[in-house]
Protein backbone atom coordinates (compact mmCIF):
# COMPACT_ATOMS: atom_id res chain seq x y z
CA UNK A 1 0.00 0.00 0.00
CA UNK A 2 2.24 2.58 -1.53
CA UNK A 3 1.66 6.28 -1.38
CA UNK A 4 2.15 8.29 -5.27
CA UNK A 5 1.74 11.99 -5.96
CA UNK A 6 2.67 14.39 -8.65
CA UNK A 7 2.34 17.83 -8.62
CA UNK A 8 2.93 20.11 -11.69
CA UNK A 9 3.62 23.52 -9.73
CA UNK A 10 4.70 27.03 -10.27
CA UNK A 11 7.21 26.97 -7.68
CA UNK A 12 9.66 24.16 -6.60
CA UNK A 13 7.33 21.38 -5.16
CA UNK A 14 10.02 19.26 -3.50
CA UNK A 15 9.08 20.46 -0.23
CA UNK A 16 5.18 20.07 -0.56
CA UNK A 17 5.75 16.53 -2.41
CA UNK A 18 7.20 15.17 1.42
CA UNK A 19 4.24 16.88 2.72
CA UNK A 20 1.85 14.91 0.58
CA UNK A 21 3.44 11.88 1.17
CA UNK A 22 3.28 12.62 4.86
CA UNK A 23 -0.37 12.70 4.58
CA UNK A 24 -0.29 9.04 3.07
CA UNK A 25 2.15 7.43 5.55
CA UNK A 26 -0.62 6.26 7.29
CA UNK A 27 -0.63 3.34 4.39
CA UNK A 28 2.98 2.55 5.37
CA UNK A 29 5.94 1.99 3.64
CA UNK A 30 9.73 1.16 3.97
CA UNK A 31 11.20 3.72 2.05
CA UNK A 32 10.42 6.83 -0.26
CA UNK A 33 11.66 9.17 -2.97
CA UNK A 34 10.91 12.45 -4.95
CA UNK A 35 12.22 13.33 -8.62
CA UNK A 36 11.70 16.89 -10.49
CA UNK A 37 12.30 18.58 -13.47
CA UNK A 38 14.50 21.82 -13.23
CA UNK A 39 15.91 23.46 -16.38
CA UNK A 40 14.86 20.61 -18.62
CA UNK A 41 16.77 17.59 -16.53
CA UNK A 42 15.52 15.00 -14.03
CA UNK A 43 16.88 15.08 -10.47
CA UNK A 44 15.60 12.81 -7.67
CA UNK A 45 16.55 11.82 -3.75
CA UNK A 46 15.58 8.16 -2.76
CA UNK A 47 16.14 7.21 1.13
CA UNK A 48 15.48 4.06 3.27
CA UNK A 49 13.00 4.04 6.23
CA UNK A 50 11.23 6.64 7.46
CA UNK A 51 10.54 9.87 5.14
CA UNK A 52 12.63 12.01 8.17
CA UNK A 53 15.37 10.49 5.81
CA UNK A 54 14.46 12.23 2.51
CA UNK A 55 13.43 14.70 4.32
CA UNK A 56 16.89 15.17 6.15
CA UNK A 57 18.35 14.79 2.84
CA UNK A 58 16.45 17.62 0.73
CA UNK A 59 17.70 19.64 3.33
CA UNK A 60 21.07 19.12 2.76
CA UNK A 61 20.94 19.08 -1.29
CA UNK A 62 17.54 20.97 -2.23
CA UNK A 63 16.02 19.53 -5.07
CA UNK A 64 14.92 21.94 -7.79
CA UNK A 65 11.67 22.22 -10.33
CA UNK A 66 7.90 23.16 -10.58
CA UNK A 67 7.17 19.87 -11.53
CA UNK A 68 7.56 16.87 -9.43
CA UNK A 69 6.33 13.17 -8.31
CA UNK A 70 6.58 11.63 -5.04
CA UNK A 71 6.55 7.72 -3.99
CA UNK A 72 6.26 5.69 -0.57
CA UNK A 73 6.97 2.09 -1.38
CA UNK A 74 5.89 -0.96 0.22
CA UNK A 75 8.05 -3.31 -2.05
CA UNK A 76 6.77 -6.33 -3.76
CA UNK A 77 9.70 -6.88 -6.01
CA UNK A 78 13.17 -6.35 -4.90
CA UNK A 79 14.18 -5.28 -1.48
CA UNK A 80 13.58 -2.22 0.65
CA UNK A 81 17.07 -0.43 -0.66
CA UNK A 82 17.61 3.01 -1.91
CA UNK A 83 18.72 1.53 -4.93
CA UNK A 84 15.34 0.07 -5.29
CA UNK A 85 13.15 3.09 -4.06
CA UNK A 86 11.08 5.24 -6.42
CA UNK A 87 11.48 7.13 -8.47
CA UNK A 88 13.01 5.50 -11.41
CA UNK A 89 14.38 7.45 -13.96
CA UNK A 90 16.44 7.20 -16.84
CA UNK A 91 18.04 10.47 -18.25
CA UNK A 92 14.68 11.21 -19.93
CA UNK A 93 11.55 10.19 -17.59
CA UNK A 94 11.01 9.30 -13.95
CA UNK A 95 8.09 6.98 -13.06
CA UNK A 96 6.40 6.08 -9.72
CA UNK A 97 4.52 3.18 -9.64
CA UNK A 98 1.73 1.66 -7.21
CA UNK A 99 0.90 -1.71 -8.01
CA UNK A 100 2.21 -4.84 -9.42
CA UNK A 101 3.33 -5.13 -13.02
CA UNK A 102 2.94 -8.51 -13.85
CA UNK A 103 4.41 -9.34 -17.01
CA UNK A 104 7.72 -7.74 -15.87
CA UNK A 105 10.11 -10.61 -16.48
CA UNK A 106 8.80 -11.33 -19.83
CA UNK A 107 8.83 -7.28 -21.12
CA UNK A 108 12.69 -7.21 -19.15
CA UNK A 109 14.14 -9.58 -21.30
CA UNK A 110 13.31 -7.89 -24.55
CA UNK A 111 14.20 -4.67 -22.87
CA UNK A 112 17.69 -6.29 -22.54
CA UNK A 113 17.77 -7.13 -25.83
CA UNK A 114 17.54 -3.41 -26.56
CA UNK A 115 20.64 -2.98 -24.74
CA UNK A 116 18.84 -1.54 -21.35
CA UNK A 117 20.72 -1.90 -18.49
CA UNK A 118 18.15 -2.69 -15.28
CA UNK A 119 19.52 -0.75 -11.89
CA UNK A 120 17.50 -2.28 -9.84
CA UNK A 121 15.37 -5.41 -8.75
CA UNK A 122 11.87 -4.08 -8.77
CA UNK A 123 9.07 -4.65 -11.40
CA UNK A 124 8.67 -0.81 -12.09
CA UNK A 125 11.98 -0.42 -14.19
CA UNK A 126 10.59 -1.92 -17.00
CA UNK A 127 8.03 1.18 -17.39
CA UNK A 128 10.92 4.02 -17.43
CA UNK A 129 12.53 1.81 -19.88
CA UNK A 130 9.60 0.88 -21.86
CA UNK A 131 8.86 4.77 -22.43
CA UNK A 132 12.14 5.54 -22.57
CA UNK A 133 12.52 3.24 -25.97
CA UNK A 134 9.64 4.44 -27.65
CA UNK A 135 11.08 8.05 -26.84
CA UNK A 136 14.10 6.84 -28.88
CA UNK A 137 12.17 5.94 -31.41
CA UNK A 138 11.27 9.25 -31.85
CA UNK A 139 7.34 9.08 -30.51
CA UNK A 140 6.68 12.27 -28.23
CA UNK A 141 6.27 12.06 -24.72
CA UNK A 142 2.06 11.13 -24.32
CA UNK A 143 2.56 8.53 -27.16
CA UNK A 144 6.16 7.05 -26.01
CA UNK A 145 3.74 6.80 -22.22
CA UNK A 146 0.43 5.55 -23.65
CA UNK A 147 2.86 2.82 -26.11
CA UNK A 148 4.53 1.75 -22.83
CA UNK A 149 0.87 1.62 -20.96
CA UNK A 150 -0.18 -0.64 -23.59
CA UNK A 151 1.99 -3.41 -22.94
CA UNK A 152 1.74 -3.32 -19.21
CA UNK A 153 -0.11 -6.29 -17.53
CA UNK A 154 -1.28 -5.39 -13.37
CA UNK A 155 -2.59 -3.33 -11.34
CA UNK A 156 -1.35 -0.13 -11.56
CA UNK A 157 -1.40 3.63 -10.74
CA UNK A 158 1.69 5.50 -12.00
CA UNK A 159 3.09 8.91 -12.19
CA UNK A 160 5.37 9.77 -15.29
CA UNK A 161 7.39 13.19 -15.70
CA UNK A 162 10.27 13.88 -18.40
CA UNK A 163 12.81 15.58 -19.44
CA UNK A 164 13.41 18.63 -20.86
CA UNK A 165 9.09 19.02 -20.69
CA UNK A 166 8.89 21.46 -17.51
CA UNK A 167 5.12 21.50 -17.17
CA UNK A 168 4.04 18.03 -18.40
CA UNK A 169 3.02 14.96 -15.90
CA UNK A 170 1.42 11.82 -17.55
CA UNK A 171 -0.65 9.72 -15.10
CA UNK A 172 -2.37 6.49 -15.55
CA UNK A 173 -4.53 3.60 -13.44
CA UNK A 174 -5.41 0.42 -14.03
CA UNK A 175 -7.19 -1.41 -11.08
CA UNK A 176 -5.75 0.95 -8.21
CA UNK A 177 -6.71 4.40 -7.73
CA UNK A 178 -5.50 7.53 -9.09
CA UNK A 179 -7.17 10.69 -8.54
CA UNK A 180 -6.27 14.26 -9.95
CA UNK A 181 -6.80 17.42 -8.63
CA UNK A 182 -6.65 21.19 -10.47
CA UNK A 183 -5.83 24.02 -8.53
CA UNK A 184 -4.99 27.87 -9.23
CA UNK A 185 -2.51 27.31 -12.56
CA UNK A 186 -1.79 23.93 -10.74
CA UNK A 187 -2.60 19.84 -11.05
CA UNK A 188 -2.11 17.48 -8.58
CA UNK A 189 -1.93 13.53 -8.60
CA UNK A 190 -2.24 11.42 -5.75
N1 LIG B 1 5.94 -3.17 -7.21
C1 LIG B 1 6.65 -1.95 -6.97
C2 LIG B 1 7.92 -2.16 -6.19
O1 LIG B 1 8.11 -3.20 -5.58
C3 LIG B 1 5.77 -0.89 -6.32
C4 LIG B 1 5.38 -1.28 -4.91
C5 LIG B 1 4.44 -0.25 -4.27
O2 LIG B 1 3.27 -0.22 -4.65
O3 LIG B 1 4.95 0.48 -3.41
O4 LIG B 1 8.76 -1.29 -6.18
Amino acid sequence: MCGIIGIVGKDDVAPRLVEGLRRLEYRGYDSAGVAAVHDGVIDRCRAEGKLVHLDDKLKKTPLRGQTGIGHTRWATHGGPTERNAHPHATDRVAVVHNGIIENYAALKAELEQHQCRFETETDTEVVVHLITHHLKQGMKPVEAANAAFDRLEGAYALAVIFANENNLMVGVRQGTPLTVGYGEGEMYLA
